[in-house]
């Protein structure tokens, strides 16, 4: 029953879906929503390597742990969002849990499944996945016409930490937040955590009180931007009984239309925003606090994702004197901290290192087309969708200035459409083809470092697909210009090879 066919790809006796989406996290959950409504009949398995949903949001579980994006745009177009704003991991996971049990998608979830392979026969027109379940060892096989690429873009089961001289001889502990432990206590304890994006910005306020004090040490500074965590139109609306689908509809839109304009001025007019963001922080630390030192990034706003801090939660704790801000660089750990380069030794009980994460392209997953191994950086991007070359997949890569789902409803609604237009043609093969005219385009890297350069993304970029100069393949990261022209994608383009 087990046996291969000739090219390694469908195994007989496999379980066989239209279509497969790896992972449950945001991305994979809404993916499965679209699926049971936009094409109906559709038979498709969710597999996720973790013991449950949520993805990003059951992984970390550091104290404090919320989202920087509102909620109206990071919650689904078709879910509505009805609390503040910023919301935590839990109040997340309890909205997916929510759209699952509406939608029924639990059947359709298999936990503990870890993806290891994924192989296409063109004989076949399908892929066949290998993968194993973490809790019986067991290799599952699984077969698809489509594979949903759901799985996010960073390694989940461990962090990114560089290696600094001395580590080893630390006497405390060395904490990533991405595997934070459930017995870490820290009450009382001198507490370093280094760097200054969200985590940061999120962990210090939250474990400040019971620290003795806490130190953000950062090499350089980054822009923050202060709000309330409320909506005015959102409570106003409410006040006046608005049904909840239309005040996420309005909301959504007056938060997408304010964050453009934001958006738009960090590029025409950057010092004004940068003073605004600026005079955020002052209002919190005062006149005297050396605002120049540690909150004045050299880069413009928005080159790297700026963090929200609700209520300066922050800055509240640097005034209370509970946390404070070191910007220098490691020079090497000691036995009882870290040492600066300044020759200055922060001493520690424990050290955090808020330093990102690893990327991972596509899940760690051995992907074979017609027996020949696939690189993904060998490839050409569709619309930051799919890739030349790779038959029947789409990943989906969200925003990483607005929310990452917004894109993920926008790419839903392209894969659905596909599925639809392949049923319609009597095909079961589509992929993305340069085209005559395309031959000589220049290709560039997945994002633009100029635009936007986290650290994660600018380690990695090298194993990413590339983006093109036309229309077709690039990759904008743009939601503006992406809301249009997603939908409008002809499906008949020669830039589409159908068999
Ligand atoms: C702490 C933190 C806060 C963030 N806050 C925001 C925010 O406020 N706004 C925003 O827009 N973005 C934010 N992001 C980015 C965030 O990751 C995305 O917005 C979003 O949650 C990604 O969802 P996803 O479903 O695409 O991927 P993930 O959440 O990464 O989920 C992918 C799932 O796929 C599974 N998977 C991966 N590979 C395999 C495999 N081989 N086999 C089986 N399963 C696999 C994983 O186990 C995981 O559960 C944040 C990220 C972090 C880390």
């Amino acid at each position: 029953m087990t046996a291969e066919t000739r090219n390694g790809s469908t195994r007989q006796g496999a379980e066989h879906f239209d279509v497969l989406i790896v992972g449950a996290g945001i991305s994979g959950i809404g993916a499965a929503y679209h699926l049971t409504t936009e094409c109906p009949g559709t038979s498709f398995v969710i597999l996720e390597a973790q013991g449950s949903f949520g993805g990003t949001w059951l992984t970390h579980r550091y104290p404090g742990i919320r989202s920087d994006s509102d909620l109206y745009t990071f919650g689904y177009r078709f879910k509505p969002w009805t609390s503040a704003p910023i919301a935590t991991a839990a109040e997340i996971l309890a909205y997916l849990a929510e759209v699952i049990d509406e939608n029924d998608l639990g059947p359709h979830i298999r936990y503990r499944h870890r993806i290891s392979s994924a192989r296409w026969s063109s004989t076949e027109k399908r892929w066949t996945l290998e993968a194993t379940r973490l809790d019986s060892g067991e290799a599952v096989h699984i077969t698809a016409s489509f594979l949903w690429m759901c799985q996010g873009y960073y390694r989940h089961d461990q962090g990114y930490t560089p290696e600094w001289e001395g580590m080893k001889s630390f006497k405390g502990r060395i904490v990533h937040p991405q595997t934070w432990p459930e017995d870490l206590d820290y009450t009382g304890k001198r507490v370093v955590v280094i760097g200054s994006g969200a985590t940061a910005a999120t962990l210090i306020p939250a474990i400040a009180e019971d620290c003795g004090h806490v130190v953000l040490l950062q090499r350089s500074p980054t822009f923050y931007i202060t709000g309330r965590n409320a909506n005015q139109l959102a409570d106003t609306l409410r006040e006046l009984q608005i049904d909840e689908r239309w005040i996420h509809e309005i909301v959504r839109r007056k938060v997408l239309y304010d964050q453009s304009v934001f958006t738009g001025r960090s590029f025409t007019e950057p010092e004004t925003v940068k003073q605004e963001l600026l005079a955020g922080v002052r209002f919190y630390l005062g006149p005297d606090y050396d605002v120049a030192t540690h909150f004045t990034p050299s880069y413009r706003p928005w080159r790297q994702r700026i963090a929200f801090i609700p209520n300066g939660d922050l800055f509240q704790a640097i005034g209370a004197g509970k946390a404070s801000v070191v910007t220098d660089e490691i020079d090497r750990f000691t036995e009882n901290g870290v040492l600066l380069k300044s020759g200055k030794l922060l001493e520690a009980d424990i050290v955090v290192t808020a330093t990102g994460f690893n990327l991972n392209v596509l899940g760690d997953i051995d992907f074979t087309v017609d027996g020949a191994p696939l690189a993904f950086s060998d490839t050409v991007t569709f619309h930051g969708m799919m890739f030349t070359g790779v038959p029947n997949m789409a990943w989906v890569f969200g925003y990483l200035r607005a929310a990452w789902t917004l894109r993920a409803d926008l790419v839903a609604d392209f894969v659905c459409r596909l599925l639809k237009h392949m049923k319609n043609k009597g095909v079961g093969k589509v992929v993305p083809t340069l085209r005559e005219e395309d031959k000589d385009m220049a290709l560039l890297p997945w994002i633009d470092p100029q635009n936007f350069n986290p650290g994660y993304l600018m380690r990695g970029m090298h194993l990413l697909p590339k983006r093109g100069d036309k229309p077709e393949w690039q990759h904008l990261q743009d939601y503006w210009t992406e809301k249009d022209r997603l939908p409008a994608i002809d499906l008949d383009d020669r830039a589409l090879a159908y068999e």
